[in-house]
Order: structure tokens, then C-alpha cells, then sequence
């Protein structure tokens, strides 16, 4: 099909040769892993697409590799307005480098782009031509109407639907019917011809699968669409030719295109690369159901889900690191000061169907995550997220800066650390009270003493005669226990268990008093933290908050 050849492509005056040689092999190490990810420009990134990007970063990370972003936008139809922004974006604020690839929409660097596939309209037509030449492809006048009928015949009659075999009825076009039709303006694709036998079966060696068998594959898939784009099956394998992929990562969706894929590899006499089929992540609803995780009914799907709640990327990354190899978490365990990058990634290790995604169990993480943290990083991070969604908190931390350290900075650093709040988002639930513009008393729970005159007296004999601002913990303590046997209080619990016909209950109590008085809250960090940080007046202020109460 030489002439039909020209005439569909009148401008490729390069060969196969040209690019095979202006692409040449990269000079890395011979283990090293090339592998990319590759979006198509629908919409925000998902949290499963996330979960291959991670996967691609750290193994290609692990051998000194290439880890490349390539934007798959070869379906016009599908591409949503300021899709590739959005990606990008997404990608940055996961704070997921790329060693090459797209930056922006018409930006890319690195060797072997451009990494938009749009941009490369020309190599793809290149391979297609050749294709043509060799009478590997061929060129098909199928109409929607054609396609209908065949489809309803085939349906009727039970056999697979496509166009194959019998049904390939323009692989027979002679060159000269081909040349006619196009300059009748008669709309065309070109299709693979393929050589594949539906009866045959081959095996698969999927990284992530292990050994899954296909039949062969026998369909005259389109590779060129009427606008002269490629189809992803085939832009997918001249791209990960071209730019020498080791590895492809991607969903498990794409799986049952591997016949395809293998045939286009030895069509094009191209050496396959490795393939790891990622699960889908699954959840486990309300109904006690395991079903696909989606975008439409799941927030937590949509990654800008974890920007907004404040949960700290990092946090996110080592929780599907965890889903990804189950052995990670107990690695995080034994080496507290380590992450992601110490540890090794087995693909052996991954679940081979859809992997259970639990936010619980992320909060968890990230509540770690959030206990190793310096007060003051925690600070500069809250600072950011208020900016963005909390304007009055955000107010109230930048006029109180070296307070709200002191209050992120209580239990922090230490053996076991506060572990209260599991996202930026979370912390003002937990620290309100450390506010005089938020704090309002909307509940008392006193515990054990629940007696309004005895509590107010409690309050007042503690700040009149016992409270001094110099007091280290273990005075301020000590006092409390004054406090308490002057109540007729056990200053131990234990001497209240051993007695408790002496006491009216123990020193517990009494500061259970104080906590709430002060907080509005039945459990908060240190008490002693917080009575230092909020000083003498304000702690009268908030008695007198009570004694109004209680009048
Ligand atoms: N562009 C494809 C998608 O967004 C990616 C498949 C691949 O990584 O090869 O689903």
C-alpha cells in the first residue's frame, strides 16, 4: 500500500530508522528501571492512580532509574478543560518529582519528548506508514451504521463482538479501492491487521499477577483514528519504545489489553517491556460490602479530598505504601526514623486483586506521621492549610504565633508522644479552648464531683492559694495535692483504692476539675502545659466563666 501510503500522509518524510536512532538507549546501569506514569487529561487524579505513581516513583528511585510523566491525551473526546494543569498540580502537591516529562501544558524536558502525546502526532504516523507499507495495517471505510449491523449479527448469532476474521472484510481492499474511497472523501481509520489465532493461547508474566493466560489476540484494532491520532494501545507502545521503558505500571483495568498489546510489540518487533498490573483499591461500605473504591460516592477517592482535611501528604504516601507491600508497616515499626526510601518494594508482596483502602487506618498514620513532628513544622504547615480553608483560625495563630508553638508543642518530643489529631483540619478541634475568642464553655462534665458549690470552691482555693506561675511540674503538682487532701481528697489514687471509705475520692478528681473548668474538655494534653501557657488572668477569667454559671 505504497501509494495508498503517500497519499494518507503527505507530510511524513522521516522513517522509522530516524527516530530509533535520534532516541537511542539511555545509559543507565543495566538493572535500572524506566517507567512512567501516564494520565490522560479527564480530571483530577484518583487516589488509585496515585497508588501506580507511588509504585513507578520508588522502584525506578531504588535502582537509579527514570521515573517520566507522560501526558495521554490521544482521546480528544474525553479530555476535560485545563486537564493537564489539573494533573500537574495534583502531582506537585504530592510533592511527586519526575526525573522528565511534561511540566505544563506546552512545557517538557528531558531527552526523549515531547512527552505530550498529542505533540507527537508525527512519530506515531511514521510507525503507521510503515506499517502500511509492509501490509501490517491497513486502511478501513467501516460506518457506524456497518459497524451496527455487524455487531446486531454477530449478537444474534453468538459469536465475539469486533472486527475480526470473517468480519474484516476491508483487509481485502485492493490499493486501487483504498485510493478511490479516500479521494471520494470517504472517512477511514486504519486498523491493525492482525496475525493472531483466537484458538492459541499464550501466557502473560505479569509482575504483579504472576502467570495469567490469554487467548491470542485475533481483533484488527483500530490504531489510527479518522482524526489522525493514535488509539492509546498503540501511541502506549511506541511511546514506551521510544523513551525505553523497562517497566509499564499501571490499573488492573488494563489488563485484559494485553493480547492486544503483545501482538502491536511483535508486529512492531519491538522488545516487550516488563508489565505490573496494580489492584484496584477497594473499601469496605457502610453495608459491610467490599466493592470498588469511586470517584462518585467516595470523597476519599479524589485526592484533593486529603488537601482538604489537612491530612500531610507524607501521611498519605506511607499508608498506600502499606496497602502496596502489608509488609511496610511492620518495617515503619521496628525503624521509627526511616520512610519510604529505606525500605524494599516487592512486587511479590502486593495484593493480586482490588487492595483494601481504609481512611481509618490513614488517619491513624498520619496521627503518627503528626507525633514526630517539630511544633514548629507542624505550625508552618497549619499556617498554610488555614490560609486556605480556615480564615478566622488562621487569624487567631498568626496574632497568637509563639503560643500556639507552645500549645503544638506540648507532649511533642518526647517517648510517647500527643497523637490527638490526625490532620491540620483536626487541630483546631483539639486546641480551640487555648483561644479566648473561641472558647465558650458549652459543657461541663465534671467526672466524680458534680457538686456546683464544692466545685467553684475547689477552683478558688486553687488559684488563691495555690497557684504560683514560677511552680515547675512536679510543684504544681505537689500543690495539687495539697489541694486535694484539703478537700479531704486522697493525694494518691492509690491510697483512695486501698481506703476509699476516708476520702471523698482523689487528687484524679481535683484535676479533672481544674481540666474542665479550664477547657470545656474531659481529656486534653498536659494539664500543667496548659495552665502554664494560659497564665494567671485568664485562668480567673474562666473561673469566673463557671461562677456566672453556677449563680
Ligand atoms: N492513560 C492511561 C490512563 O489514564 C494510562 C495507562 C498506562 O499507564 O499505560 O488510564
Amino acid at each position: 500500500m505504497k501509494e495508498a501510503a503517500k497519499i494518507i500522509f503527505p507530510n511524513i518524510d522521516k522513517n522509522r530508522d530516524y527516530y530509533e536512532g535520534k532516541y537511542s538507549e539511555r545509559a543507565l546501569k543495566e538493572d535500572a528501571i524506566v517507567t512512567r506514569y501516564a494520565p490522560s487529561p479527564t480530571g483530577h487524579i484518583h487516589i488509585g492512580n496515585l497508588f501506580s505513581c507511588l509504585i513507578g516513583r520508588k522502584i525506578s528511585k531504588d535502582t537509579n532509574g527514570i521515573f517520566y510523566l507522560r501526558i495521554e491525551d490521544t482521546d480528544g473526546k474525553r479530555e476535560i478543560e485545563n486537564g493537564i494543569e489539573g494533573i500537574i498540580k495534583d502531582l506537585h502537591d504530592f510533592d511527586i518529582l519526575f526525573d522528565e516529562g511534561a511540566i505544563s501544558k506546552n512545557e517538557c524536558f528531558g531527552s526523549y519528548g515531547p512527552y505530550i502525546q498529542s505533540e507527537r502526532k508525527e512519530i506515531y504516523q511514521t510507525y503507521i506508514k510503515d506499517l502500511l507499507e509492509k501490509g501490517l495495517a491497513y486502511v478501513s471505510f467501516l460506518t457506524p451504521e456497518e459497524k451496527e449491523k455487524m455487531t446486531a449479527l454477530q449478537e444474534r448469532t453468538k459469536q465475539r463482538i469486533g472486527y475480526y476474521g470473517p468480519f474484516a472484510t476491508d483487509r481485502y481492499l485492493t490499493e486501487e479501492e483504498v485510493i478511490q474511497k479516500i479521494k471520494e472523501g470517504k472517512p477511514y481509520v486504519i486498523r491493525l491487521k492482525s496475525m493472531g489465532n483466537f484458538d492459541k493461547r499464550f501466557v502473560h508474566n505479569d509482575l504483579i499477577k504472576g502467570k495469567v493466560e490469554f487467548p491470542e489476540n485475533d481483533m484488527d484494532i483500530v490504531i489510527m483514528k479518522g482524526d489522525g491520532l493514535p488509539t492509546y494501545h498503540f501511541a502506549h507502545v511506541i511511546d514506551d519504545h521510544l523513551m525505553h521503558t523497562t517497566h509499564v505500571i499501571r490499573g488492573e483495568d488494563w489488563l485484559s489489553s494485553i493480547p492486544v498489546h503483545h501482538e502491536l510489540w511483535q508486529t512492531l518487533e519491538f522488545k516487550e517491556p516488563k508489565y505490573a498490573h496494580t489492584p484496584l483499591l477497594m473499601k469496605i461500605d457502610e453495608e459491610g460490602v467490599k466493592r470498588k473504591l469511586s470517584k462518585r460516592k467516595d470523597p476519599e477517592a479524589a485526592i484533593s479530598f486529603y488537601d482538604q482535611e489537612g491530612i500531610p501528604v507524607q501521611a498519605v504516601c506511607l499508608y498506600l505504601m502499606t496497602v502496596a507491600n502489608s509488609n511496610f508497616e511492620e518495617f515503619l515499626l521496628h525503624n521509627k526514623d526511616k520512610g519510604i526510601d529505606d525500605f524494599v518494594f516487592d512486587f511479590k508482596k502486593m495484593s493480586k486483586s482490588g487492595a483494601l483502602f481504609d481512611v481509618e487506618k490513614l488517619k491513624n498514620i498520619s496521627r503518627n506521621y503528626l507525633s514526630t513532628l517539630k511544633a514548629i513544622d507542624i505550625y508552618d504547615a497549619l499556617v498554610h492549610f488555614t490560609q486556605k480553608y480556615d480564615e478566622e483560625f488562621y487569624r487567631l495563630i498568626t496574632k497568637y504565633k509563639e503560643e500556639t508553638i507552645s500549645v503544638l508543642n506540648i507532649e511533642r518530643e518526647q517517648k510517647k508522644p500527643r497523637k490527638d489529631f490526625y490532620a491540620y483540619g483536626d487541630i483546631r478541634n483539639q486546641i480551640w479552648y487555648m483561644y479566648d475568642e473561641l472558647f465558650e464553655p458549652k459543657y461541663y462534665e465534671w467526672g466524680t464531683i458534680s457538686d456546683a458549690k464544692e466545685i467553684l470552691s475547689i477552683l478558688k482555693v486553687y488559684i488563691e492559694k495555690y497557684w504560683d506561675e514560677t511552680d515547675d511540674e512536679n510543684t504544681w503538682f505537689q500543690k495539687l495535692k495539697d489541694l486535694s487532701e484539703e478537700f479531704g481528697y486522697a493525694r494518691e489514687v492509690k491510697e483512695y483504692k486501698q481506703n476509699p471509705e476516708f476520702y471523698k475520692g482523689h487528687v484524679g478528681d481535683i484535676s479533672m476539675v481544674i481540666r474542665v473548668a479550664l477547657t470545656s474538655k474531659a481529656m486534653t494534653p498536659n494539664l500543667y502545659d496548659i495552665v502554664s501557657i494560659l497564665g494567671k488572668n485568664r485562668i480567673e477569667k474562666r473561673i469566673s466563666l463557671i461562677e456566672e454559671k453556677y449563680r
